[in-house]
């Protein structure tokens, strides 16, 4: 850590920005230069995050030297992280490929769906059961029949699960019946919930909020894994913009710069990103090529009964042609779509 401190800052100042940095443990480093004077702080650097070191009188600045998302840093774990999915590896040169309706709907639909996902190449179904909507009149999803119904079709087309979980509550219902638990936008900082999921040993994948910066994910990461569970997967899902032509603001760059950040995985959600299937074969394309680890599709065979977010879904013919398009991409980044 490294304090500024302020032009003109008095020596009797400075003596007790020394006393009170060693008085909390840590030992104080001056540097007086022609403009500015600083002070290093030695010690360990989360001690120093948490003192209130800004509030001391003369102390222009602070400025850590690491990142505060530790445990999830690429600094902390040099390698790509490897989360497994049931028998999906995801991150390392593995490719997720999540594909499924928004909620669960009925069987033999849910059967349709994971027919056609599969036989183009996708590695893991989706659907959400506990459905967070904007409206509380809004369909809320199926619930714990959801998630049977999700849980079966999964093991019929042998495909691992991943559903949404929106109440620390549900937590360990919905750990019962899925592979993975997703944290949706709306709820990347409810950090109860983050603390639940870090307690279970199941992988989560954390969708990046609406607002939040690259920063608030990693730090949301960072809940996760200091719970105990490592196995997570971050996702760029778009965040608001003042253009409403798409949904959301697809934020590949973050895709990249979460690659240098961390050694998480991270894949992109370019269904909810654009909200217009017209516009998700390029982003999931962008994504592969920022260097995602997995893109993550809403499919539905009929989108106009489709329960929630219809109008933005593929039809499972535009899904198959894409996934072609993104094998491509994988091979030439020498990355695999594990079946
Ligand atoms: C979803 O995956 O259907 C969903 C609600 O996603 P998000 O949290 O990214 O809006
Ligand atoms: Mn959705």
């Amino acid at each position: 850590m490294i304090l500024i401190l302020k032009s003109g800052v008095t020596q009797e100042q400075i003596d007790h920005v020394i006393e009170r940095v060693e008085s909390m443990g840590f030992a104080a480093h001056l540097s007086r230069g022609t403009y500015r004077t600083i002070i290093g702080i030695i010690g360990d650097e989360d001690k120093t995050r948490v003192a209130p070191l800004r509030a001391i009188a003369g102390v222009a600045d602070v400025l850590p030297v690491l990142p505060p998302y530790k445990l999830a840093s690429r600094e902390a774990h040099p390698q790509d992280s490897v989360i497994q999915v049931g028998s999906t590896s995801v991150g390392g040169g593995h490719l997720a490929m999540i594909a499924g309706p928004c909620s669960v709907e009925e069987p033999e639909r849910m059967d349709r769906i994971a027919d056609s996902i599969k036989a183009s190449g996708a590695n893991i179904l989706r659907g959400g059961a506990f459905k967070p909507r904007t409206s509380p009149y809004a369909f809320q999803g199926l619930g714990e029949e959801g998630l049977k119904i999700l849980r079966a079709t999964g093991d019929r087309y042998q495909l691992p699960v991943v559903t949404e979980v929106t109440d620390p509550r549900n937590v360990a219902l919905i750990a019962d019946y899925a592979d993975m638990l997703q944290i949706g936008a709306r709820n990347m900082q409810n950090f109860v919930l983050l603390t639940e999921v870090g307690r279970t040993s199941k992988p989560v994948l954390l969708k990046r909020g609406m607002s939040a910066t690259v920063s608030d994910l990693l730090m949301c990461a960072e809940y996760i894994l200091s719970q105990g569970n490592s196995q997570v997967v971050l996702c760029e899902r778009g965040v608001r913009g003042f253009d409403s032509a798409t949904r959301n603001l697809f934020d590949v760059a973050a895709v990249a710069l979460v690659k240098q950040l961390s050694h998480l995985p991270i894949i992109v959600d370019p269904s909810h990103a654009t909200g217009r299937p017209d516009l998700i074969p390029a982003c999931a394309l962008a994504g592969l090529a920022a260097g995602a680890d997995g893109v993550h599709i809403e499919v539905h065979d009929c989108p106009e009964e489709a329960k929630s977010d219809g109008p933005q879904a593929l039809l499972p013919e535009q899904y198959h042609e894409l996934m072609q398009q993104m094998k491509a991409v994988a091979s030439v980044l020498h990355k695999q779509v594990a079946a």
